[in-house]
């Protein structure tokens, strides 16, 4: 179960999160945190438009819901990166999926599908795939988590570069930090649905934080389009977010002496270590 739990129903099986990169460490729980709940003021189908993509492996011709980038605006974002907008959660957008055979990636790499992993594909999502399109004007929390989980299946199904699918952890906690922010504080259920978040997001937090480490040991900058600097300053708000502060503070001090790192990363790195410094103190460490 975990992280995956509830694709079974749309004919994905046996999907497990601890296999991803073959080594997995325990998920920290951390804890719980009161989150606002943020009331959007427009529809959030005013800031979509449905994208027409043809399907790579099925040829199908489908459409995914877009956020107009021109309509909406970034107020900042959190110490992992992940971009807040005024109006609506952007990051719900990201991922295409083809409602016929399974197939989902983010937007950017979804037309490109080599043929064998079009096979794998075919043989491992499609044959089982069992989705009903609700033809949404909008994706709920839910949507877009399955939509992200269905990407990430699909990673693994076609053995993608480690920092393929970390990126796609990263932004699948995203949303789940964001259906967090969403819940509504008097509803019966707040609790228990909070705390399935939290448990939740750590998860996706760790597979992001294990896979950004494989892939900055394996492979060539930039990562996920980041440089070198971004990746560590990543991995050490990944490290802080999963109370790991000891790895976050010796990734912190390195790009802080960097000579490669813009001021902008360095400014976050400086910020963040003041953070970690006082974790370590509480932690009694230093
Ligand atoms: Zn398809």
């Amino acid at each position: 179960m975990g992280l995956f739990s509830g694709m079974e129903k749309f004919g994905i099986k046996n999907v497990d999160a601890k296999k991803m990169y073959e080594k997995q460490e325990k998920p920290v729980e951390k804890q719980q945190e009161v989150v606002k709940k943020t009331v959007p003021e427009e529809p959030e189908e005013n800031f979509l438009f449905a994208k027409k993509y043809d399907c790579p492996v099925c040829n199908t011709s489908i459409t995914s819901l877009t956020v107009k980038s021109s309509k909406v605006r970034m107020i900042g974002s959190d110490m992992d990166l992940r971009p807040k907008y005024q109006q609506m959660d952007a990051t719900k957008y990201d991922i295409v999926m083809c409602p016929k055979c399974g197939y989902a990636n983010t937007a950017k790499n979804f037309p490109m599908v080599m043929p064998a992993h079009k096979k794998m594909i075919i043989d491992n999502i499609s044959k089982t795939f069992n989705y009903k399109d609700p033809q949404s004007t909008f994706y709920s929390y839910d949507e877009a988590i399955m939509r992200y989980k269905l990407a990430l299946t699909n990673a693994m199904v076609k053995n993608s570069k480690d920092s393929e699918k970390a990126y796609i952890c990263l932004k699948l906690a995203w949303v789940i930090r964001g259906k967090a922010e969403s819940l509504d504080p008097s509803s019966a259920s707040y609790k228990d649905d909070l705390e399935e978040c939290k448990v939740d997001e750590q998860g996706a937090l760790q597979l992001a934080k294990d896979g950004f480490i494989n892939a900055r040991a394996s492979e060539d900058f930039p990562i996920a389009g980041m440089d070198e600097p971004t990746v560590d300053y990543l991995i050490s708000a990944l490290c802080v977010e999963l109370d790991d502060p000891k790895t976050a503070a010796k990734l912190l001090s390195n790009i802080i002496v960097s000579k490669t790192a813009s001021s902008r990363v360095k400014d976050r790195a400086r910020d963040l270590m003041a953070k970690v410094k006082k974790m370590l103190e509480e932690a009694g460490e230093e």
